[in-house]
């Protein structure tokens, strides 16, 4: 038996052009497109996803939404037939919230009320496209996380937050503490999430040193090899269950992918986890 704590499998559902090089950042988005269409690789993706999943059904998976997706018909279509497809034979899908927009929030100024304006936009799309799938779990635009989020996220009744990334070269996006360009830390993001009531998730990390494993990392050259050894170690963990993700006292592993993944290798991609 394995002693690592089970595992959480979640998916983030951005697009190509919600990429913080092309959109929400302030100073890594160039083109600032306000693209809303879905590409053909995240069509792609979601057919390639529904096959792998549907034989994996042992696997529960929380996707994280952009709100501003269900704009797009088809996107919202491929979202339902998906859900409905898994909830027919058996799967366990949920759905959380990855923002209205894909603002990289703690890259600006803190502003509680664009923040407060964007996440209620969210819930309330994402509540109303998907019914019982819907779970109140965040997760920040590319991991861009501030402890002043902590409390907007309480208000609107967010119970998890899973934006961490606790490698210390990206603490940068735990937002700027002050002039002297030092940053937050991941402690006070965690601490504030506390204070609030909400439960942290961070992400996996590759073990020593604590390199990212999650995301992207998953396909930069070196640092990939690292991640899928690392994930392959949770091999005999569980899978958490809501009960578990839901209660603070379980320490659980949050795994992160894009949707967008099952494009690549020619519609072949699958995530670097064994079946049990
Ligand atoms: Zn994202």
């Amino acid at each position: 038996m394995s002693t690592l704590p089970p595992i959480w499998l979640t998916i983030d559902t951005d697009d190509f052009f919600h990429h913080p090089k092309f959109q929400g950042h302030p100073k890594r988005s160039k083109l600032n497109t306000e693209q809303i269409s879905i590409s053909n690789d995240l069509k792609l993706s979601f057919s390639r996803f529904e096959k792998w999943h549907l034989n994996n059904l042992s696997m529960p998976i929380t996707f994280f939404v952009i709100g501003e997706q269900f704009k797009c018909n088809i996107f919202k279509s491929l979202l339902e037939k998906l859900l409905s497809n898994s909830k027919k034979k058996g799967g366990k899908l949920t759905i959380g919230c990855h923002g209205y927009t894909h603002t990289c929030w703690s890259a600006f100024d803190p502003n509680p009320e664009s923040f407060k304006a964007d996440l209620i936009n969210a819930k309330t799309i994402i509540k109303k496209s998907v019914g019982d799938f819907w779970r109140p779990w965040f997760r920040a635009p590319g991991g861009y996380i501030a402890p002043w989020m902590a409390e907007i996220l309480k208000e609107e009744d967010f119970v998890i937050d899973s934006s961490i990334n606790p490698t210390f070269f990206l603490s940068i996006k735990s937002g700027k503490r002050n002039k002297k360009l030092r940053y937050n830390g991941w402690k006070a993001v965690s601490l504030a999430m506390k204070k609030a009531g909400i439960i942290e998730r961070p992400w996996l990390t590759t073990f020593y040193p604590a390199l990212p494993s999650c995301g992207p990392a998953l396909h930069i050259p070196f640092l990939k090899n690292f991640a899928s050894s690392t994930w392959k170690k949770y091999s005999n963990t569980t899978y958490a269950s809501e009960i578990e993700i839901l209660n603070s006292d379980v320490a659980i592993t949050t795994v992160y992918w894009h949707l967008l993944d099952h494009s690549k290798k020619g519609g072949n991609w699958i995530p670097p986890l064994i079946k049990k």
